[in-house]
């Protein structure tokens, strides 16, 4: 038997996934948090993955691939997840975050969570990249605040949350590497050691540590919401680096480079 809080949030989040009614742009009824961190890439390929679907790329489907080898998950049931995330010592398990934002019903799952005592200490996000990892991208701080943002809406005690986004440059890990890569980046953060760690990968992997600023996440989904509310058209990327590097470049419309 669930204790009172954990039943009123399981309950809460049934109704809010049975709250769905197609109401958004492309009579979608939830946005998800990758979306409108795509929409601060290029809000104009949401748009095309509508129209013209996914288009696979050997770039993302690796990192996918990579994503996976250095973030196994188990599925636990709603008590063994309770359970654990209730201990005092840090543990580790993730969950599916939902919540009302800026007028859009937003859900989302972040790659990693660090709990201890029923609180979420650390959200983190993993990002693959073949260039340099040191550069912070605004849709990958903005994703990470986002889901911190659910936690905080769904109830938990978000007082001593931070949020990470580790990037790391892909091919650099060992396979032995690779299966305790999320305990190390964990157990750094966890005892404020995450330097010692880029030091070690330097070049190869840097860990972004941001604060959890609920303002600051809210503002990050209500600029984008116009788009799903039919308030207004998408925008289109003014980069034709961006452009160059988008899979759906010899479609779009608004693409700023053709390929020949
Ligand atoms: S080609 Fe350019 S404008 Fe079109 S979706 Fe891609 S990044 Fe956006």
């Amino acid at each position: 038997m669930l204790s009172e809080p954990w039943e009123k949030l399981w309950k809460s989040e049934e109704e809010f996934f049975d709250s769905g009614q197609g109401e958004f742009r492309h009579e979608t009824s939830f946005v998800a948090v990758s979306s409108i961190a795509e929409q601060y890439y290029c809000e104009y390929k949401l748009e095309n993955a509508f129209t013209f679907g996914e288009i696979p790329t050997e770039t993302k489907e690796s990192g996918t691939a990579l994503h996976d080898e250095l973030m196994p998950t188990e599925r636990i049931s709603k008590e063994e997840f309770v359970k654990l995330v209730s201990k005092k010592e840090p543990t580790l398990a993730v969950l599916g975050v939902w919540g009302s934002v800026g007028g859009l019903k937003v859900i989302g799952t972040p790659d990693h969570i660090i709990w201890s005592g029923g609180k979420p200490m650390w959200v983190v996000e993993l990002k693959t990249t073949r260039g340099d990892p040191n550069p912070l991208w605004e849709d990958q701080e903005n994703q990470v605040r986002v889901y911190g943002l659910l936690l905080d809406r769904m109830g938990f005690d978000c007082s001593k949350m931070r949020l990470a986004v580790v990037r790391l440059k892909s091919g650099e890990l060992s396979e032995d590497e690779k299966k305790e890569w999320i305990l190390r980046v964990s157990e750094a953060l966890i005892r404020n050691k995450i330097q010692g760690l880029e030091t070690k990968y330097q070049g190869r992997m840097k860990a972004h540590l941001l604060e959890h600023e609920v303002e600051r996440a809210e503002k990050v989904v209500s600029s984008k919401a116009g788009y799903w509310l039919n308030e207004r058209e998408p925008v289109s990327s003014t980069s034709i680096g961006k452009c160059r590097a988008c899979e759906y470049n010899s479609v779009c419309s608004k693409s700023l480079f053709k390929p020949t």
